[in-house]
């Protein structure tokens, strides 16, 4: 190994070539249809040493079959070896509750701690209309003492897929200003079928929904300056470096597309 990529590893950076590594956490979602395209996405993230996975939800496309979720767990084998935490999407909840029973979980939102991230992984299936979850997330988070605070849910309160604008008009003013007065570093979401990332009153937003359902059109038109975006299947490789934290985009094969890179946050 030549003195460069020793250096640029020891810094934490990507090695010539841009593939994915040293990640310190990663983000991908709306895994369902393609299946290999999911496992490609799952390897190539855990092959790049991320700690934890954040997951923007849509598993699965038929909740209810016990097959489909046999298929999710060997696709994403590899990841599921570390902590991944998911957003429950509109494709992963049904009447037999596997996807809670998947996660063990006995509540759809819920928050961890992971270093100097804390973590709340929200349930935006009823669009932010419950008070008892709203009334959790203002007082955990208000609460917090973590440096980095990141939501993860998977309806994006913004977007540029023209289809889907309606929905996200309908859900920003239940959960902007909140995670706006929260200081919340930023969201991960999905729904709509591309790379999408923007920043809002300090808030950065990453829609990351190329994990193997087919892909949308998007319009850039409909965002605002400085929105990076890219339909493709892809996932998102975040490293901190003291108090900053920076994203990458990756394809499936785990090859930077460098025009998407952007900072998540960073603080005095
Ligand atoms: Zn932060
Ligand atoms: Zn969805």
């Amino acid at each position: 190994m030549c003195a460069v990529v020793v250096l640029l590893a020891a810094c934490g950076k990507k090695e010539p070539g841009g593939r994915a590594t040293h990640l310190d956490f990663a983000a991908y979602g709306d895994c369902r249809h393609q299946t290999d395209i999911h496992q490609k996405i799952a390897t190539n993230i855990a092959a790049a040493g991320a700690a934890f996975v954040l997951v923007s939800g849509d598993l699965v496309d038929a909740p209810d079959d016990p097959q489909a979720w046999v298929e999710f767990r060997g696709a994403a084998k590899d990841l599921l070896k570390r902590p991944y935490y998911c957003a429950p999407g509109d494709h992963d909840t049904g009447s037999k509750n596997l996807y809670q029973k998947e996660f063990g979980l006995e509540r759809m939102y819920y928050d961890k701690v992971e270093g100097d991230c804390h973590l709340f992984i929200l349930d935006s299936g009823g669009s932010f209309e419950d008070a008892d979850q709203m009334a959790w997330l203002e007082k955990t988070a208000a609460a917090s003492t973590s440096k980095h605070k990141i939501a993860v849910f998977h309806h994006p309160p913004f977007g540029i897929q023209g289809r889907r604008v309606g929905q996200a008009d309908g859900i920003r003013p239940k959960i902007h200003p909140q995670l706006v007065k929260l200081k919340f570093c930023g969201a991960i979401c999905g729904h709509q079928h591309a790379f999408y990332t923007t920043l809002r009153e300090g808030v950065r937003y990453v829609v990351t929904a190329g994990g193997g359902a087919s892909l949308y059109n998007i319009d850039p038109s409909l965002g605002i300056d400085g929105d990076q975006s890219r339909k493709f299947f892809h996932f998102v490789g975040f490293q901190k470096t003291g108090s900053r934290i920076d994203a990458r985009v990756y394809d499936v094969d785990g090859l930077e597309d460098e025009s998407l890179a952007f900072k998540f946050c960073e603080h005095p």
